[in-house]
């Protein structure tokens, strides 16, 4: 990559980091081709009647990235700036997440380019199922197994599900994870994502010394990982969070943020933006990355912190809960200054982790309690988070010194590697 000039592609983000992982391990040039592009890439085309009688046509995707460890998985997303290059970048990641947490699932994403905010319901369910029945021979409990992301949810997955029961002649409750608990979703899954991520939390502030009740956050994103970041953030580690933000833009305060009063902002005017205080002021959602705070999360979209912006980054620890917030660029940035900056696919992985849970038990036909649900995933995000500390300080007493991502990254992907090996694809 030519200096000054930094490429903001996702998917050539997600070979740049792994051809920098493969260096660090030395990477078989046999393994490395493959893990380099996608297995399976779909694209359909979605003629769907809208309320007005007009059929309206999306394009959708599905890429499948490796599943030599097992079936594909990850989520869809539903975004007006859907490209197929961030879905296949995202279905990379979603092989390293899954690899790292040592779940039996290999990688995938979908996608739909659409604006969910101008659809009505009935829109959302007819769109829904005809994505669904435009991939179906390629998705299945073994084969793929979609799940939520920006701007899907529970009741999406439901829909998707019955399409997918109807077309198969028989109920298949483990085709979709992130259902709604009457159609055997997961009691857990729904705040999954952010829990595991304050367990990631919990061990970075123990390894840093940093006591969370003393300290400040800022969380960028209010969807379903911003804002159980939020609330899990005080209400388990006792933490001040002091700014927030949506699609809209920010709100700080350095007093700290009261949760009922900016939810019921947000239902009041749209955005957090809604949210008074003595203190408190509207801030971008740039500005909020730059804050004077301890702990910074992203939870909302890709490509946050760049080259650009990551010198003006304050805070201590960095929790990467959305995906590709981070580019390769401001990683090395923020591994100079001294910040930890812990990776998207171990953070987040408590979403996926949680899924797994989920199709576990739509397997066995045998439910668990929450109880059960944040034992296992306290049990494996703790395990993540040593595994790649750990190998952090194997390469630095080997003299090289390399950020928690591409420990993470070698974990990962030399679990991958061996899989395909033993399957005798290299
Ligand atoms: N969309 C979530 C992620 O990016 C969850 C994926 C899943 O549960 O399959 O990790």
């Amino acid at each position: 990559m030519a200096k000054g000039k930094e490429e903001l592609n996702p998917f050539k983000i997600a070979q740049e980091q792994l051809d920098k992982a493969a260096e660090i391990m030395k990477l078989d040039k046999q393994a490395h081709a493959i893990l380099r592009e996608p297995k399976r890439t779909l694209v359909v085309n979605i003629p769907v009647r809208m309320d007005k009688g007009n059929v309206e046509t999306f394009t959708g995707f599905r890429v499948q990235y490796n599943d030599a460890r097992g079936p594909a998985k990850g989520g869809i997303r539903f975004h007006p700036e859907e490209t197929l290059d961030t879905v296949k970048a995202l279905s990379a990641w979603m092989t390293w997440k899954c690899s790292l947490a040592d779940i039996p699932f290999g990688g995938g994403k979908g996608g739909i380019i659409c604006d969910t905010k101008k659809m009505s319901t009935g829109e959302l369910e007819r769109l829904s199922r005809a994505y669904i029945r435009a991939i179906a021979e390629f998705v299945g409990p073994d084969k793929d197994v979609p799940a939520p992301d920006v701007y899907t949810t529970p009741q999406i997955m439901a829909w998707m599900m019955d399409e997918y029961a109807t077309i198969v002649g028989h109920n298949s409750f483990g085709m979709i994870t992130g259902k709604p608990v009457e159609v055997w979703g997961s009691a857990g899954r729904m705040d999954s994502t952010a829990m595991g991520g304050m367990y990631v939390l919990r061990e970075a502030a123990k390894m840093m010394k940093m006591d969370p009740k003393k300290s400040t956050i800022a969380v960028q994103g209010f969807g379903n990982a911003g804002k159980y970041a939020y609330t899990l953030s005080k209400k388990i580690l006792g933490a001040k969070v002091v700014a927030i933000s949506d699609s809209e833009g920010g709100i700080y305060d350095p007093d700290g943020l009261d949760l009922d009063k900016l939810e019921a902002a947000k239902a009041k005017t749209g955005s957090v933006q809604g949210y008074q205080s003595k203190n408190a002021q509207k801030i971008s959602n740039e500005k909020l990355l730059e804050l004077p705070v301890d702990i910074l999360i992203p939870a909302a979209i890709e490509n946050q912190v760049r080259q650009d912006n990551a010198d003006k980054v304050k805070c201590k620890l960095l929790l990467e809960l959305a995906n590709g917030p981070v580019t390769p660029e401001a990683t090395d940035i923020l591994f100079k200054k001294g910040i930890v900056d812990l990776p998207d696919f171990l953070v987040n992985s408590g979403g996926v982790i949680g899924s797994y849970f989920e199709w576990v038990q739509n397997t066995n036909n045998y439910y668990w309690d929450t109880e059960r649900f944040y034992t296992e995933l306290d049990r494996i995000m703790t395990r993540s988070f040593n595994a790649t500390i750990a190998t952090q300080k194997d390469y630095a007493a080997k003299g090289r010194k390399i950020s928690p991502r591409m420990a993470a990254y070698v974990i990962a992907v030399d679990r991958v590697a061996r899989a395909m090996k033993a399957r005798g694809w290299y």
